[in-house]
């Protein structure tokens, strides 16, 4: 059996980064902070080095903005950082939604929704691209950033920084709709962020990898896995989690008490293998 630490440690550090990153950004508008200023569309660090939400950007493009220099060089090293650590590590690790759909994830198993409504997911988990892409269609069409005007990621950013308005009414729908109505319901379905940073995590470096040889079938890590499709390879062969859907949040490797999963780098000779 792991000890307590090994068992919740990638969660107590995804938890800690999450809330350290908001007290950051609170700090900076309540104290005047310079260690990180602005929002997660768009932020600089010490006043120096800027980051922009590409996803964001793309919105923007769509809708006939011409994109200002730092805002490209943000949008560069946001778009660099995630495909080094994993795309979706932005879900786990520091969208404040994740603790919402999390939350919503622990009460669902706790008062057994999930076997009452059976844990087969009824949604395609392709939807999110379809949002993605009719947001931009529609920030083509109207000239706005689309998923910037109703983003629950950014209502509650926002309003945690700045003071909560009717924000709340979108998390606790969120909240609702993963608890009562689907299993990972909006960041696994329907997100567009998530979606976008689907696309960009196929590419990453970091992975998590599965080995064969020390896995026992207790199926733990598909149980707590948000996005469990992407451990298709578990009881079959030794594999990396190569689906950008993965958001590196190492509950896996966490529950596994078999040290059958662990972060490892992608290599050239991984990438040809799955290639063949
Ligand atoms: S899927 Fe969307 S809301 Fe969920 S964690 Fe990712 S960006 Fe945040
Ligand atoms: S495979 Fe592991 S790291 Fe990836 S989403 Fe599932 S639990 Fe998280």
């Amino acid at each position: 059996m792991k000890s307590l630490w090994n068992h919740y440690r990638y969660l107590i550090l995804r938890r800690v980064t999450q809330l350290g990153l908001l007290f950051l950004y609170f700090g900076a508008n309540a104290w005047g902070w310079t260690m990180l200023q602005g929002n997660l569309s768009s932020s600089i660090i010490l006043n120096v080095v800027p980051m922009s939400d590409p996803y964001a950007a793309l919105q923007m493009l769509a809708a006939g903005a011409i994109l200002a220099t730092d805002l490209l060089v943000g949008v560069a090293v946001v778009t660099f950082f995630y495909f080094i650590i994993g795309g979706r590590a932005f879900c786990s690790w520091v969208c404040p939604i994740n603790m919402v759909t999390d939350f919503a994830a622990f009460v669902r198993e706790l008062i057994g929704m999930n076997k009452l409504t059976g844990v087969k997911q009824p949604a395609s988990r392709n939807l999110r691209y379809w949002v993605l892409g009719l947001s931009l269609v529609i920030s083509a069409i109207m000239g706005v950033t689309a998923f910037e005007f109703i983003s629950p990621i950014s209502m509650l950013h926002r309003g945690i920084i700045f003071g909560m308005g009717f924000g709340w009414m979108a998390v606790l729908v969120i909240f609702l709709f993963d608890l009562f109505v689907l299993k990972n319901g909006w960041c696994g379905h329907i997100c567009p962020l998530g979606g976008f940073y689907s696309i960009l995590g196929k590419f990453s470096l970091i992975r998590v990898h599965h080995s064969e040889e020390n896995c026992t079938l207790c199926m733990k890590c598909k149980v707590v896995c948000p996005e469990n499709q992407v451990l298709y390879m578990v009881g079959k062969e030794s594999l990396p989690v190569l689906s950008g859907e993965c958001t590196n949040c190492a509950r896996c490797i966490e529950v596994c008490d078999d040290d059958a999963l662990n972060f490892s780098i992608r290599s050239m000779a991984q990438n040809k293998k799955m290639g063949e």
